[in-house]
């Protein structure tokens, strides 16, 4: 799986009759905070090589994007002071610049991190019509207006804040609206227990999953901080048995990040069950 293999049988003639190629994919590569020019995509690309990555997916936070004010008007209105909140940056250029990189022939796909909302829901059903992506991670960063630290701190009930937690994670998995959901165990960092601590929500999101064809990424960027994945063996395994399919994601915000620890997470996944990553979009 770390770099491109296959099977391949020829006819009498000897051209192809079938071809089977693997690639291995990083869906989540940050383009933030590099410089959008084609220096930077040309870069990010040679790097992914280097580390046996055969295609990028690179994405943006939507918190960046000009026109994404309202999917956060329930921060806005509850006073929460959320200093990231820039939409400083054009969607056009972004969308441009890896247009223009795949017809240069950059092994690239166009993507968004969304930061899924039940409260923006409507307002997402419309705006990511408006350009085409070629695939769409939804991740939940917010319990209401709050962030899991602030929501636990407010809450004082670390399982009752989980409990919000995937309950949104949920709703983002039924929206239908998204190819990805990101990091699913992310809130454990703030003492939240893992999805399996909640089975009738781990069964439900499974379901809500395999019917929109949404994987769920294996997110090796909390690796830099704990010594175990996400989502955990367990809540893995449960995701093998339901049918769920799953995807690399280093969530990489540097080109140093590409591919992170990418031999653990197919460990992980092949210990869950899994033969291979799926391919999205
Ligand atoms: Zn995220
Ligand atoms: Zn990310």
């Amino acid at each position: 799986m770390n770099t491109i293999y296959g099977g391949r049988e020829y006819n009498e003639d000897k051209s192809i009759f079938w071809q089977v190629i693997f690639v291995f994919v990083d869906y989540h590569v940050h383009l933030d905070k590099l410089d959008w020019n084609i220096e930077t995509i040309n870069d990010l690309t040679n790097v992914a090589k280097s580390k046996g990555v055969d295609s990028i997916g690179v994405v943006v936070h939507t918190k960046i994007l000009s026109g994404f004010e309202p999917l956060y008007s329930h921060v806005f209105k509850d006073g929460q002071n959320h200093k990231k909140l820039k939409f400083d940056k054009s969607i056009d250029e972004y969308l441009s610049l890896l247009e223009y990189a795949k017809k240069e022939g950059y092994p690239v796909l166009t993507g968004l991190e969304v930061c899924y909302a039940p409260e923006g829901e409507e307002f997402l059903k419309s705006k990511l019509g408006e350009y085409p992506y070629d695939f769409l991670i939804g991740s939940v960063h917010l319990i209401e207006s709050r962030h899991f630290k602030t929501a636990v701190e407010f809450y004082g009930n670390t399982e009752m804040v989980g409990r919000m937690y995937y309950e949104r994670v949920l709703k983002a998995a039924r929206s239908g609206l998204f190819n990805i959901i990101g990091h699913i165990e992310i809130a454990r960092r703030e003492g939240i227990p893992s999805l399996d601590y909640y089975p009738e929500l781990l069964d439900e999101i499974c379901r809500e999953l395999v019917k929109n064809n949404c994987a769920v990424e294996i997110n090796t960027k909390w690796l830099t901080k704990r010594d175990y994945l996400v989502p955990d063996k367990t809540t893995l395994e449960y995701m093998f048995n339901a049918g769920v399919k799953v995807v690399f994601s280093s969530d990489a915000h540097h080109k140093g990040r590409i591919g992170y620890e990418k031999d653990k997470a197919i460990s992980a996944i092949k210990a869950a069950g899994y033969e291979s990553f799926s391919i999205v979009g």
